[in-house]
C-alpha cells in the first residue's frame, strides 16, 4: 500500500491554560516554525485545533505538544492525506472552545456526560427510549448524521440549549446520546444536559472522525458524510454500507458538493451540482442572484444579457 506524505491532526483539550492570550502567540510562532497549516483555537479552558502537514511536521508538532504537561493526554485522530488541508496557520484567542453561550458556562472536567466508545454508542443508538441528538450545524448535518439522530432546528450552536427547554418532554426519561465531529462540542453540551436535569446522558468519545475509524463498527448506521472544517470539506464514515443523504439544493437531488453562495453577503453553504451551480449562478435564492456583487457573474465575466438570460431560463 503506497504510503500519503501529508497528514491531517485533529484533535482538543480541554485543561487550564493562564495567559491564554500569551500562549496564543507562542503556539503561532512554533506552528509556523516548523510549517504547519491549519487553525487552532486557544482559550483559558483549552486547546481545539486542526492542523495538516508533512509525517514529519505533524510528528514534531506532537512530540512538542507532549513535552508540555498540560497537553502530554492530548489525542489526536489522524488521517493520512496527500497534501495540505489548510492554506495559512491560524492560531486564535477565544473566550470559550465552542460557543453555547451558556449564561453559566460548565466545566467538562467538572460535569459531563459518559463516554461511549463506538461499540458502546453503535449498541445504545439501536435500544428504545434512547434519544440520538447531534450537537452539530444545521449544514453539517445535511451532508451526513447518524440514521434517525434529531437535528434541533436551529441555526447555530448556541441556540441548542433553548432548542432542548422547549422539546424537554421529547426527552424526558430517555437516554439521551449526543454526538459532534470530534467530540469537543459533546463535552460540554453533554454536561449542559446532565446540568440541566436529563440523568442519562452520554457522548460519543472521539466523536464521528473516531467512530469512523474503529475496527469494529466501521461507521455502521452513519448515513451520507462527515463535514469537516479545511478544505477536504468531507470525509467517509461508514465503510460498510455508504450511502448519500445530501440533497441538491435546487432539485432535491442527491449531491455531496458545498458550494458558497455567490452573494457575499449571504456567503450561505449550499448543497449543489455543477450543472446547477451554472444553471442559478451559484445563487441561494433569487435575491442572491440578482445581488449587485455576485461573486459568479464577476468571476464568469457575465455581461448583463447574458444573465438576463439565465434568469429567464428559471421562471
Ligand atoms: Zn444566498
Amino acid at each position: 500500500m503506497e504510503t500519503k506524505q501529508y497528514r491531517v491532526l485533529l484533535y482538543y483539550h480541554y485543561v487550564t491554560i493562564d495567559n491564554p492570550e500569551e500562549y496564543t502567540a507562542q503556539h503561532l510562532e512554533f506552528c509556523k516554525s516548523i510549517g504547519l497549516k491549519g487553525r487552532v483555537l486557544i482559550a483559558h479552558e483549552g486547546i481545539n485545533g486542526t492542523v495538516s502537514g508533512t509525517v514529519e511536521q505533524t510528528d514534531q508538532y506532537m512530540a512538542h505538544m507532549k513535552e508540555d504537561p498540560r497537553f502530554k493526554d492530548m489525542v489526536y485522530k489522524i488521517d493520512e492525506e496527500d497534501d495540505h488541508a489548510f492554506k495559512k496557520m491560524h492560531v486564535r484567542h477565544r473566550p470559550e472552545l465552542v460557543t453555547l453561550r451558556l449564561e453559566d458556562d460548565v466545566n467538562p472536567l467538572e460535569l459531563t456526560g459518559k463516554y461511549y466508545s463506538p461499540k458502546e454508542f453503535y449498541e445504545a443508538m439501536q435500544q428504545e427510549d434512547t434519544v440520538v441528538i447531534d450537537a452539530r450545524n444545521d449544514y453539517e448535518y445535511e451532508l451526513g448524521h447518524f440514521r434517525n439522530a434529531i437535528m434541533p432546528d436551529i441555526n447555530t450552536f448556541k441556540e441548542l440549549p433553548d432548542w432542548i427547554r422547549e422539546n424537554r418532554e421529547q426527552l424526558e426519561g430517555k437516554k439521551i446520546l449526543t454526538y459532534c465531529t470530534g467530540g469537543v462540542r459533546c463535552e460540554k453540551f453533554s454536561g449542559w444536559l446532565r446540568k440541566e436535569g436529563f440523568e442519562d446522558v452520554a457522548q460519543l468519545h472521539g466523536g464521528i472522525v473516531t467512530y469512523g475509524k474503529d475496527p469494529e463498527v466501521q461507521g455502521e448506521l452513519w448515513d451520507g458524510q462527515c463535514y469537516v472544517f479545511d478544505e477536504r470539506i468531507k470525509v467517509p464514515v461508514n465503510r460498510v454500507a455508504p450511502v448519500v443523504v445530501g440533497k441538491d439544493h435546487f432539485t432535491n437531488e442527491p449531491c455531496e458538493r458545498y458550494v458558497n453562495c455567490a452573494n457575499p453577503e449571504c456567503n450561505k453553504q449550499i448543497l449543489c451540482s455543477e450543472e446547477n451551480e451554472h444553471k442559478y449562478l451559484r445563487a441561494c435564492s433569487d435575491e442572491c442572484r440578482v445581488h449587485p456583487r455576485n461573486r459568479y457573474i464577476v468571476e464568469h465575466g457575465l455581461t448583463e444579457e447574458q444573465v438576463k438570460e439565465r434568469l429567464e431560463v428559471l421562471v
